[in-house]
């Protein structure tokens, strides 16, 4: 057996890319796991631009962006295995033993870390109750631009939308440049749930109807979508009677949500965090699990892959300098109250010298809000912010160190709204 490796992280997409690169220059002996033909990820068919904006100050494509990645991954010489899945982990006294299987055969590799940078996937028409038959034309809103941008074959001459997550944005835009008709975009909630500027610049742009609290309650046809059924719902979000209308189209598109790839994880008996449907983790990207680290949109979805970049190159470098005697008994948890959504990372280090990178989402949307962390009653973090939204991530830098961080310390977070304001 080859000699155990420092780093290993499975998932070729940019939070994987990152945290390869960052463990490589930290000088730990790094592989890379990827079950796909190629590195990028999702990033691959993601033609359309405005990657790297933060990262950069530039406007790239997905391709682009990644391949500022998989260029230096490739002069670096990192080990990487290709289309190749790992079907066990066992947890040894020096680290992990991987069973993975490939065009190979199957085999075992030691490491002493690993970080799991496994991505996202998209929720399926399974995953929201629709009423009817179940014929072709149903697509996520990622396969459709799998199959138009990498298959150049397009799913659709009339589409109905569901759902206004970024991707379903995206595509609404994509097809129409393609010459597809999209009747329209149905979001069940009173608010979009994508960023602003995809709906300027993918809906409003190209006079496709936005139609929020109504959703598609039926879908029609028997060997290939004929029609969708939509309605007004209320304030509980169900359907009002009598508000149906119905709509010719051959395809539905779904943009209903993206779930953490979490099943590595759970075989590890990895705690999760019930908000980000990713693992619990402390300032250094580790999870409960020591030795295990997170990143990416594994971790949580974020909505710019330049933060997705930056969470991998945290998690590569903790991962690069773990140490097993590091205790996450001296971990403390961030109690955020229910103003947020989530917070990550979930949990500061009592021994963290540096500058702690938090993520988090506001529950609802704030106007004249002012993001808080008190460590045991005395404010430590102040920001205020003029607008937050559920579907805008926001990132801050907090400096635990000088507040005498001990381990029974409360640390509570929460957003201050403005009185009168909302
Ligand atoms: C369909 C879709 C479209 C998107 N479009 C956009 C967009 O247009 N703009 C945008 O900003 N963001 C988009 N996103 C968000 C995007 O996912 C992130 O910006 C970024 O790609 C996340 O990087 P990641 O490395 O965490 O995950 P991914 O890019 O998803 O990479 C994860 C990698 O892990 C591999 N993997 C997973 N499980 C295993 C395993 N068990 N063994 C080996 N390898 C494994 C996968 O094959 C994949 O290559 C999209 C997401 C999805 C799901």
């Amino acid at each position: 057996m080859e000699r155990p490796y420092d780093v290993t992280v499975i998932g070729g997409g940019p939070g994987g890319l990152a945290a390869a690169l960052k463990a490589d220059e930290a000088g730990a002996h790094v592989l890379l796991i990827e079950r796909e033909a190629r590195l990028g990820g999702i990033l691959k068919q993601c033609i359309h631009d405005g990657f790297g904006l933060i990262r950069y100050g530039e406007r790239l494509s997905g391709p682009e962006y990644v391949e500022r990645f998989t260029d230096s991954f490739r002069q670096r010489t990192i080990a990487c295995l290709l289309q190749t899945f790992v079907t066990a982990i066992d947890q040894r006294k020096d680290g992990f033993l991987l069973t993975v299987v490939n065009a190979h055969g199957v085999m075992e590799y030691r490491t002493k870390t690993i970080v799991l940078a496994t991505g996202c996937r998209e929720r399926t028409a399974r995953q929201v109750a629709i009423h009817g038959t179940r014929p072709a034309g149903i697509f996520t809103a990622g396969t459709a631009q799998h199959l138009v941008n990498l298959s150049g074959q397009m799913p659709t001459k009339r589409c109905v939308i569901l759902g206004s997550g970024d991707i379903g944005l995206i595509m609404a835009r994509r097809l129409t440049l393609e010459g597809a008709e999209v009747a329209g975009v149905y979001e069940v909630k009173p608010e979009p749930s994508g960023l602003r500027r995809n709906i300027a610049q993918c809906l409003e742009d190209y006079d496709i109807p936005l139609h929020l609290s109504q959703t598609v309650t039926r879908v029609f046809g028997d060997s290939r979508l004929e029609a969708v059924e939509v309605a007004r719902v209320d304030s509980s979000m169900r359907p009002v009677p009598g508000t149906e209308k119905i709509i010719g189209c051959d395809a539905l598109i779904l943009s209903v949500g993206l779930i953490p790839e979490n099943e590595i994880a759970e075989t590890l008996k990895v705690p999760m965090d019930r908000g980000t449907k990713g693992p619990v983790c402390n300032s250094d990207f580790m999870t409960c699990v020591p030795g295990v680290f997170s990143c990416g949109n594994a971790l949580h979805v974020s909505d710019l892959v330049d933060y997705v970049s930056e969470s991998g190159e945290l998690a590569g470098a903790a991962a690069a300098c773990y140490r097993p005697e590091a205790d996450c008994k001296e971990d403390v948890p961030l109690l955020p109250d229910g103003s947020l959504q989530y917070i990550v990372p979930q949990k500061i280090n009592v021994h963290d010298g540096k500058e702690t990178v938090l993520y988090f989402r506001s529950r609802e949307t704030v106007t004249d809000g002012t993001f808080v962390i008190e460590v045991d009653g005395k404010e430590l973090f102040v920001k205020h912010y003029r607008n937050l939204r559920p579907p805008e991530m926001e990132r801050i830098k907090v400096d635990f160190s000088g507040s005498g961080l001990r381990e029974d310390a409360r640390i509570t977070v929460r957003i201050r709204q403005k009185e009168g304001a909302r």
